[in-house]
């Protein structure tokens, strides 16, 4: 049954989760153009693939809603068709297949081809780099590799992603390259372990050397750093940063917990310790970068005591930038085994508890920024403000600084020095100097 509105079919891609589903998508949007198939992002289409996050509890709930909200529209003849790819779908299929029968057809992470196939295109692997960025036109995400080999007791994402598989330091460069040329100014790297790159197909840590080759692109003014692993961390990354300024004096390093008793259940490999020097090797290597965390709380057996640990470093530790969630027990983990004794009540005051100290940080850091001179690149105009970041920040997740756009004009994707005139918790105000 054809929809009421559309003459010609339009695939809409919906997608959930993190920025490498982001890339994910874009990839399958590439490959549909390339087959001349008319594809949009998220707006209205008659054929809708719904790239799903199977995380945690909370992006498991939101892509099973999505799915339900676009299987009533096929019901209610909105659309025609309704397809589910993503981890949620390589994670559960055969529930999802029972429980939700009314969606055409369900693929896994690695099943492109097979997707394609049933929307009518081919895959074709010539096409390296080809893909319909989402993202605000002057930054693009860059996936590095896939999968991943770390045991952390908590994480599913292994279960979804697979083994780690870097991709050739050659193919990088070029996507790089076309994304120069598509006037993409910002590369933000993503893998699920940055620092395990190379391990695979180059047998060392070869993260410094593709930074190497990445500089070299004409046209890229910032490179990124997401998703860093604290053991085995390649220190010669740090002098590549040190000597080059396309590279941001910023790190997002997830370090989940830091009591030794937690570590050690949740199978990090590291210490408090040790990762406590590994930061004051950073701020010693790169003074002034910015260094980005993700702390869970909450998990299987954290004590008060574990838990004043994690606060208590946390306030000595002052991290730029810091997010905090709570556990989500999730089977096939290994952590599944153990019991999920802390009350979800108690896990999510603990994680506002964490919060709350970070606010506070991140103001006091914030007002040692005024009266000072920043590279802005602008994102967005937004009401009265133009909305940038610096290098300092990372888009949807970090800080933004606002600038006046009663007072001035600058254009989306252009860089701009701002000078500091006041400061938020999370937010910085200022105007263009020249
Ligand atoms: S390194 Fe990250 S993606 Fe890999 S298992 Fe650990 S938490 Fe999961």
């Amino acid at each position: 049954m054809r929809t009421k509105s559309l003459k010609k079919n339009r695939i809409n891609v919906v997608t959930l989760g993190c920025s490498k589903n982001v890339y994910d998508s874009e990839v399958l949007m590439g490959q549909l153009k390339a087959s001349g198939k008319d594809v949009v992002h998220e707006k209205e289409g008659n054929i809708v693939v719904i790239n799903t996050c199977g995380f945690i509890n909370n992006a498991k709930e939101e892509s099973v809603n999505t799915i339900l909200e676009y299987v009533q529209k096929k019901e209610d003849g909105d659309i025609d068709k309704v397809f589910v790819t993503g981890c949620l779908s390589e994670r559960y299929k055969p529930d999802l297949q029972k429980e939700i029968p009314n969606v055409d057809e369900y693929f896994g992470t690695t099943e492109l081809p097979g997707l394609l196939k049933a929307l009518g295109a081919d895959y074709k692997h010539e096409l390296i780099g080809e893909r319909l960025t989402t993202t605000p036109k002057n930054y693009a995400y860059l996936k590095i590799a896939e999968g991943c080999d770390r045991p952390c007791s908590f994480c599913a994402i292994p279960l979804m992603r697979g083994k780690h598989k870097s991709t050739p330091i050659e193919d990088i460069v070029t996507e790089a390259k076309k994304l120069a040329a598509k006037g993409v100014k910002e590369l933000i790297l993503i893998a699920q372990d940055l620092t395990y790159y190379g391990l695979d197909i180059y047998k060392k840590r070869n993260l410094a050397e593709l930074l190497e080759a990445l500089v070299k692109v004409d046209g890229i003014e910032w490179i990124r750093l997401h998703y860093a692993f604290p053991t085995g961390f390649p220190m010669d990354v740090l002098e590549v940063m040190n000597r080059e300024p396309k590279i941001c004096n910023y790190i997002d390093i997830p370090l989940q917990h830091i009591s030794d008793r937690i570590l050690k259940s949740m199978r990090r490999g590291t210490t408090k310790e040790k990762t406590t020097k590994l930061l004051q090797e950073f701020r010693k290597a790169v003074p002034g970068m910015a260094i980005r965390t993700t702390l869970i709380v909450g998990y299987p057996g954290e004590t008060e005591d574990d838990f004043q640990t994690l606060k208590q470093w946390v306030q000595d530790m002052r991290f730029e930038r810091l997010g905090c969630f709570t556990y989500s027990h999730e089977e096939n983990t290994h952590a599944f085994a153990l019991e999920d004794d802390v009350p979800e009540e108690v896990k999510q005051q603990r994680a506002n508890e964490i919060m709350e100290i970070q606010a506070q940080i991140s103001w006091e850091l914030n007002q040692e920024k005024i009266g000072k001179t920043f590279k802005v690149v602008i994102d967005r105009k937004e009401g009265n403000y133009f909305v940038g970041r610096t290098e300092f920040d990372s888009p949807d997740v970090d800080n933004e600084v606002l600038i006046d756009a009663t007072k001035t004009y600058l254009k989306t994707g252009q860089f701009a020095n701002i000078m500091i005139t006041d400061a938020a918790d999370f937010d910085l105000y200022g105007d263009v100097v020249k």
